[in-house]
C-alpha cells in the first residue's frame, strides 16, 4: 500500500506527528509491542496528554517543582500548566489508536535508500514522497544519510517505581546526589513514585540511586529502567529530504533533559507542515525549509541551556547552596523565561556572566 507518509518511531514524537498528519500514515517501529521499553519518566503537560487522546495513561498529576540544595535550602518553582506522570505503554497505544495512523511494530529501520525515501525495515521496505525520522536519539534515518549526524554529547539516566508520598516534582542537586547531573522524584498518585537520577559523567546510575533511595527512605517497587539524553542542542532538523524530529533532533532541552513537551511541539510543526504537503498546498521542499526555519528560530534559546548545563552541574556544593538560596526570590522569573523561551536583554546579560564563570570551573567541558 502506498503511504503519504512513512514515521520512522512509535513514540512521544512519531506519535505526536502522525496525530497531526491528515493522510495516509505508517509509523514503523523496532519494537515487537508498542511501549514495551520505557526509558523516560515520562513526566509532560497534561493538556498536551489529552490533546493526542491520552487521557487515560495520566497517573500522577503535579504543578509545581522543588528544587533541593546540597545544603538543604529548596526553592518552589510554580509551573505554568498541570503537569502529569504517564503510563508508557498506555500512552503509547491510546495515542497511536487516536492518530488513526497504521503502526508495524518489529520493524527496525535497517537501511535507507533513495536519498531517505525508501525505509528498508526487518520484514520489507517502505516508501513514501515524505518521511519522518522520529526514532530518538541514534536517529535510525538522518545518521545514515549523513556520517556522524548523532555523534554528541550523551547523558544517561535511570530510575525506579517506590512506595513515596509526595504532591509534587523534586529535583536534587549536588554532589551527595550524583555529581555532573541531578536526582529526582516524581509523583505517579496512590503513594508512589518514580525516583532516579542522571548525570553527563560516566557513572554507575544504578549504585548511586540506590544510595539516592536509601537517603529518602524509598522501597523499589520495580527494576531499574533508562536511557540516553542526547543533550548537545539542536541537531539540524532537516536532512536529505527528511523531517527529523524529537531526540533525534536533539530537541531534547539541555540543562533539565525535559524533551517530551518539546516533541510535541515541534510534531504539531512538522505534522501540519506535511498535512499541507500531502493536499498539495506547499512543495515538499517549502515544506521541509519552513519545518527548518521554525525549529532553528529556537536556535539561541537552546545554546542558552547549554550553557546553563555546562556551568550548572560543574558548580561546587557550596555554590549551588547559594544560587538555590537566590532562585527562590528568582523563581518566577526563571520559570517564565524557561517556558517562553524568549531571549531578551536579562537572559543575554545572565548567559554572559555563565560565560565568565564556566572559564573559571574545573573540569572538561559539559
Ligand atoms: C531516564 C530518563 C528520564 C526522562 N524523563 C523525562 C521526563 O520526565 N520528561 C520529559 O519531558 N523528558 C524526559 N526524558 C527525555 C524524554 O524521554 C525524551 O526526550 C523523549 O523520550 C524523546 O522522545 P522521542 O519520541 O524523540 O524518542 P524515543 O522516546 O527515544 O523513541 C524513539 C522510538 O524509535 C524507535 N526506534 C529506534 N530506532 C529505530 C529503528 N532503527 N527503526 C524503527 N524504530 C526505531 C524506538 O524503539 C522508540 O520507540 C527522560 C529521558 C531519560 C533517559
Amino acid at each position: 500500500m502506498g503511504y503519504d507518509a512513512i514515521i520512522a518511531g512509535a513514540s512521544f514524537a512519531g506519535l505526536a506527528v502522525a496525530h497531526f498528519i491528515d493522510g495516509e500514515v505508517a509509523v514503523l517501529e523496532r519494537e515487537e509491542v508498542l511501549g514495551a521499553r520505557q526509558r523516560s519518566t515520562c513526566a509532560a503537560p497534561e493538556g498536551w496528554v489529552r490533546r493526542l487522546g491520552a487521557p487515560e495513561s495520566v497517573l500522577g498529576r503535579f504543578d509545581r517543582v522543588v528544587v533541593h540544595s546540597p545544603g538543604g535550602n529548596q526553592a518552589e518553582l510554580r509551573l505554568p500548566e498541570g503537569y502529569c506522570t504517564l503510563d508508557y505503554a498506555v500512552f503509547c497505544r491510546k495515542a497511536a489508536e487516536r492518530s488513526g495512523a497504521e503502526v508495524l511494530t518489529g520493524e527496525r529501520v535497517q537501511e535507507v535508500r533513495r536519498g531517505g525515501r525508501e525505509l528498508v525495515c526487518t520484514r520489507r521496505a517502505y516508501t513514501s514522497g515524505v518521511v519522518v525520522d522520529a526514532s530518538g536519539w541514534s536517529a535510525a534515518v538522518a545518521s545514515r544519510l549523513r556520517r556522524g549526524y548523532a555523534k554528541g554529547r550523551l547523558a544517561r539516566g535511570v530510575e525506579v517505581e517506590g512506595r513515596y508520598e509526595v504532591e509534587e516534582a523534586h529535583i536534587y542537586l549536588g554532589s551527595s546526589a550524583v555529581p555532573g547531573g541531578y536526582a529526582w522524584v516524581f509523583p505517579l498518585g496512590d503513594g508512589r513514585a518514580r525516583v532516579g537520577l542522571g548525570s553527563l559523567r560516566r557513572l554507575p546510575l544504578v549504585e548511586l540511586n540506590r544510595r539516592f533511595l536509601r537517603r529518602l527512605g524509598v522501597r523499589e517497587c520495580s527494576p531499574h529502567h533508562g536511557g540516553v539524553i542526547p543533550c548537545s542542542g539542536l541537531r539540524e532538523p532537516v536532512v536529505s529530504r527528511v523531517f527529523v524530529v524529537g531526540d533525534a533532533a536533539g530537541q531534547v532541552l539541555p540543562g533539565t533533559a525535559e524533551g517530551i513537551r518539546k516533541c510535541f511541539e515541534f510534531a504539531e510543526v512538522c505534522g501540519r507542515l506535511v498535512s499541507r504537503v500531502v493536499a498539495g498546498e506547499l512543495r515538499l521542499e517549502e515544506g521541509l525549509e519552513e519545518y527548518r526555519s521554525r525549529v532553528l528560530a529556537s536556535k539561541e534559546f537552546y545554546e542558552t541551556m547549554l550553557l546553563v548545563q555546562r556551568v550548572a552541574y560543574r558548580l561546587p556544593d557550596r555554590v549551588l547552596d547559594a544560587a538555590v538560596e537566590r532562585g527562590r526570590e528568582l523563581a518566577d522569573a526563571v520559570v517564565g523565561s524557561y517556558f517562553s523561551e524568549r531571549v531578551d536583554e536579562r537572559l543575554r546579560k545572565a548567559a554572559g556572566s555563565l560565560r565568565v564563570l564556566q572559564a573559571f570551573l574545573p573540569g572538561s567541558r559539559a
